[in-house]
């Protein structure tokens, strides 16, 4: 009632949106015509106009209408022409509708535009990406795969090129320097995986600014929006290359004691679930002999959830419903303990829904009889608080047992990760359903939504190495994280963000919360005749498909078209066989080679086609209807199991009856359906089917179709609340990655990166300073003071003195330190060729920052993990992450600061430069000797050890010398350039 209330709220809010732009269109309208007399040139001098006004200080919306007229003026002038797209010839025939120019401004005011299929969306976004790119910054949009962006700019670039604009597009076997060009047009297309890789690489990876190839992050317009940040959102963008240091993996060492407890858990389950059969099937069952029964079969299906008879016991759908009862009573505070025993029979626990898989005390004794608690996390507080009541033990024997304590503490954390992860592998991860084994020894893992392989990318967090031990294929090489971001965190960086897809509506909330971003429903340029047809259910998976095929046996006979979506590679293969048994020619398409995919789904609406395709294949191609199909009903959409996610249902549907062809939609469910498994056995649908249904009935009822929804939409939020959590999650590296790349660039492109290497150098002294005492009321600590000089001697040739600064204030001594290490880089810079030098401050920094973050984000990796493990002890995971990550990000910040202090003084860009650089600071120091300010220190200052004192030492040390480029060849007879003096073949040389 409420909802129904509330979409019709929204509903207004949408017409309240388009009644708003209908004076605008009238507007465009008006001016469009006007332009209709205007010559080519005049019309195209247009562009460089707007810019010039907008130079002016014309904002955007103020030349809208002028803009859109222009763009949709020139698409009247392109009709009738043959424009080349994609190595195909066609004629242009469209000119803006009126429904395009309202999506137009919706897209303008980075909103989302939900748009039927076959609306035409690809020319709509013209209209906003012309008048975004007048601003002269980089407008992009984004495609879900490379021939749709291929296709899209070739096919609307003939309308920005006749307005005189440039359009580019980024494929992926592109070079930078192809890349660059693209972006550096107005306007340029490609997918969301080459945006994001070029950003990360462009910031994490560029070490100069010509390697740079984006310029801009301002306006983007994402096409099938929800595609992308929902479906692909989780699924990181990651540079990684290898490790250069292989940790052993503990899968195959694991694999043979898990496999057997794998096998016993299935032995175990199998009997329980016989047994229960026997009990139900008994006439003359008492009912406790029943609760009982039950009750161990939600031991099997906690243990084994997709154990075959279980399945099958369950197709019966009054015992389907005892099941769900006993679990509801079972979860309940009342019963924790019964539950508890309950679980503690099985060797280990697997919570389908939450995707996690735990060992039992038995499965922990069964695995290691000897010392079941090999597999317990050690209560390390404890551990340590009992160690420091041993007043015997020396402070290096406590201090070693607590090493080793943390030592088994992260053996064990690891193991147990990896038990877990291999549990999944086995009890969830079904090969051909989740993943395929490739002729090469690979684990390929398919896409749910597409039934595509994605070959290369892997599971995180283990998962993936577990799998292939499990297929015993070779577990591949751990490799290194480079740079990393989300697709949410990318294209949250763009100033003004836009999409279109046929399909945001049920995800208005997710867009809005995460993006910012409103939906608003564009009406259909003519009505939309599609009839929905009631979900019709069966008992069977066997039954539903036979039922499909009758039905595409009678639509084939009268030649209407059919579209079969599956959501799964293994249902179209399954349908195929059946259909190929009734001799019924048909396509397949499982989403592997985009165009080929394209051209088989454009021809989808042909008389008499029959096209079989997982859920998101071919998505951006529009089916047109074949000659006389329009009089047979049009396409006829069929689909074979709900999804997850209404939205994706939505996508199928609207495959047919665009434009206001004819057309209708029919869903085919069975009760053995995963969604119809996990989430809607309770309410309204179980009361239905009560009534037990026989094999080859079939139920269909508006209710059903409500009940089913209602299932889809707990799915949806608790996916949602998935994503929620990741990017919580994700947002605390994302801040840091922020940082980072600032500074990484400020040092690219900054024409003195010395400034960020001097930041740094006052950033940590000024803290040295602090954890030396400084500024407290005492004053420095003379032990910690005397540490500051030695590290200050040994990283900078400043020779300084304790007594130079020890009496000064923080601020003050910090001034006098940065001073002196001022001047000395002074001198080194006048050894040196400037440009070269420059170059080298900026490897420097970025250096550092490269080998600090990258390790960084293995151990920010690693905490991701081990925070998982710590919530058993009642804290707020992601609170716990958010404060570690904090003092990562410090340690982080120390590294970098401290490495760049370090290299300083001890790179040079060449040797010659290097050894110019000594004598002349040995001059200087030479010039500084004793009787200057400095060095009139008084004699009670605390000098150095082993150093006389009033004899300040100003000689340079500069230990390991690293020599960037252009390294001159030393003769074996030329001093040797470590500035020893002697023959190079005598010294290093040697
Ligand atoms: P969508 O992306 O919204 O599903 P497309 O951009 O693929 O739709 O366009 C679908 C079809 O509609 C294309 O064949 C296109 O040529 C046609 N079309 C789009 N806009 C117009 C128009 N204004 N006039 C005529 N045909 C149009
Ligand atoms: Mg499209």
């Amino acid at each position: 009632m409420f909802g129904f209330l509330l979409k019709k709220l929204s509903g207004r809010h949408y017409r309240k949106f388009v009644a708003k732009c209908r004076p605008v269109v009238d507007r465009i309208n008006a001016l469009e015509q006007e332009y209709q007399s205007l010559s080519d040139e005049a019309l195209r001098a247009k562009t460089d106009d707007f810019r010039q006004r907008i130079k002016a200080g014309a904002t955007l919306d103020d030349i809208l209408p002028e803009a859109f007229a222009t763009v949709k003026n020139a698409a009247r002038r392109l009709c009738g022409r043959t424009v080349l797209v994609c190595e195909h010839e066609l004629v242009w025939n469209m000119v803006h509708f009126d429904v395009q120019l309202i999506g137009g401004m919706a897209l303008h005011q980075g909103k989302i535009a939900e748009m039927a299929t076959g609306e035409g969306k690809t020319l709509v976004a013209t209209l906003p990406l012309y008048l975004n790119a007048l601003a002269s910054r980089n407008c992009q949009l984004v495609t879900v795969n490379d021939y749709l962006a291929r296709r899209d700019s070739q096919w609307m670039g003939h309308l920005y090129q006749f307005l005189g604009l440039t359009v580019g597009c980024i494929q992926n076997q592109m070079s930078p320097a192809q890349r660059r060009e693209a972006y550096g047009c107005d306007i340029t297309y490609g997918t969301a995986s080459e945006f994001g890789f070029d950003y990360l690489r462009d910031n994490g990876m560029a070490t100069r600014k010509e390697d740079q190839v984006q310029r801009d992050h301002f306006f983007c317009i994402v096409d099938e929006i929800d595609s992308i940040l929902v479906d692909e959102a989780r699924t990181p963008l990651i540079i990684s290359g290898p490790m250069a240091i292989q940790r052993e993996q503990p899968y195959p060492r694991l694999k043979p004691s898990i496999q057997r407890l794998v096998d016993e858990q299935t032995r175990l389950c199998n009997r329980l679930v016989g047994e229960v059969k026997t009990v139900l099937e008994k006439a003359d069952a008492t009912a406790e002999d029943k609760t009982d029964a039950f009750q161990k079969l939600l031991q099997v299906k906690v243990g084994s959830p997709k154990n075959k008879l279980l399945m099958r016991l369950m197709e019966t759908p009054e015992w389907r419903k005892q099941l769900d009862k006993v679990e509801l009573e079972m979860n309940s505070d009342f019963n924790k303990e019964a539950n508890f025993r309950l679980k503690e029979e099985l060797f280990f626990v697997i919570d389908e829904r939450q995707h996690q898989a735990d060992l039992t005390e038995k499965g922990r004794t069964f695995l290691k009889p000897e010392d079941p608690d090999a597999f317990v996390l050690p209560d390390l507080p404890t551990l340590f608080s009992d160690l420091e009541r041993e007043h015997d033990l020396s402070p290096e024997e406590k201090e070693n047992r607590k090493r080793t304590a943390r030592e088994r503490f992260e053996a064990v954390g690891e193991d147990i990760h990896a038990i877990s992860q291999l549990l999944r592998a086995y009890s969830l991860y079904e090969r051909d359903v989740q993943y395929v084994v490739t002729p090469d020894g690979k684990v390929a893992i398919v896409d749910e939504n597409t039934g595509r392989l994605m070959p290369g990318r892997r599971w995180s967090d283990g998962l993936h190495a577990a799998v292939e031990a499990k297929e015993g294929v070779q577990i591949e090489r751990e490799t290194r994280t480079y740079a990393t971001i989300t697709i949410q965190n990318y294209f949250r960086m763009y100033a003004k963000l836009a999409g279109m897809t046929g399909t945001a509506e049920t995800e208005a909330t997710e867009f809005h919360e995460i993006y910012k971003l409103d939906v608003v429903v564009i009406p259909t340029n003519r009505p939309c005749i599609r009839k929905d047809e009631n979900d019709v259910i069966y008992k069977t998976r066997r039954s539903k498909f036979q039922a499909v095929i009758k039905e595409i046996e009678a639509a084939h006979k009268i030649g209407q078209p059919v579209l079969v979506g599956t959501v799964s590679v293994e249902a179209s293969e399954v349908l195929s066989r059946m259909l190929r048994r009734s001799n019924i020619t048909h396509a397949v398409l499982n989403a592997k080679f985009h165009e080929q995919e394209a051209d088989i789904v454009a021809r989808a609406g042909q008389r008499g086609a029959v096209t079989i395709a997982t859920n998101m294949a071919g998505r951006g191609t529009d089916i047109k209807l074949g000659e006389g199909v329009a009089d047979l009903g049009g396409l006829f959409v069929v689909g074979t199991e709900r999804h997850e996610s209404r939205r994706i249902d939505r996508q199928l549907r609207g495959r047919c009856s665009r434009q206001g062809d004819p057309g209708r939609s029919k869903f085919y469910i069975s009760l053995e359906d995963d969604l119809m498994r996990l989430f809607a056995s309770a309410g309204p649908l179980a009361r239905i089917m009560e009534k037990s249904m026989t094999e080859d009935e079939e139920l269909a009822h508006p209710l059903l179709n409500r009940s089913i929804e209602s299932a889809q939409k707990k799915v949806e939020q608790q996916n949602f609340s998935i994503r929620k959590r990741l990017l919580q999650y994700d947002d605390v590296l994302n801040k840091q990655r922020e940082i980072i790349y600032a500074i990484r660039n400020d040092a690219l492109h900054s024409d003195e990166p010395r400034k960020v290497i001097f930041d740094m150098i006052g950033e940590e002294i000024a803290n040295r300073l602090e954890s030396a005492g400084f500024g407290e009321k005492g004053g420095p600590v003379p032990q910690a003071l005397e540490g500051l000089v030695g590290w200050l001697n040994t990283h900078f040739p400043v020779g300084l003195h304790a007594a130079d600064f020890e009496k000064l204030p923080a601020e003050e001594a910090a001034k006098v330190i940065v001073g002196r290490i001022s001047e000395a880089y002074a001198l080194k810079e006048s050894a040196e060729n400037r440009d070269a030098l420059l170059h080298l401050e900026r490897y420097l920094v970025i250096n550092a920052i490269d080998n600090h973050w990258q390790e960084h984000l293995t151990e920010m990796e690693d905490l991701r993990k081990s925070i998982g493990l710590r919530s058993y002890g009642q804290k707020d995971p992601l609170v716990e992450y958010k404060s570690e990550a904090f003092r990562y990000f410090g340690e982080l910040m120390d590294n970098i600061r401290v490495q760049i202090c370090t290299s300083v003084f001890r790179s040079a860009t060449n040797l010659i430069a290097l050894e110019n650089m000594k004598n002349m600071l040995a001059r200087s120091a030479r010039l500084e000797g004793p009787g200057t300010p400095q060095a009139a220190a008084p004699a009670a200052a605390p000098a150095a050890p082993g150093e006389p004192a009033g004899e300040p030492k100003r000689e340079i040390k500069l230990p390991v010398i690293q020599v960037k480029r252009d390294v001159p060849k030393v003769g074996r007879n030329d001093p040797c350039p470590c500035g020893s003096g002697k023959k190079y073949k005598n010294c290093h040389g040697a």
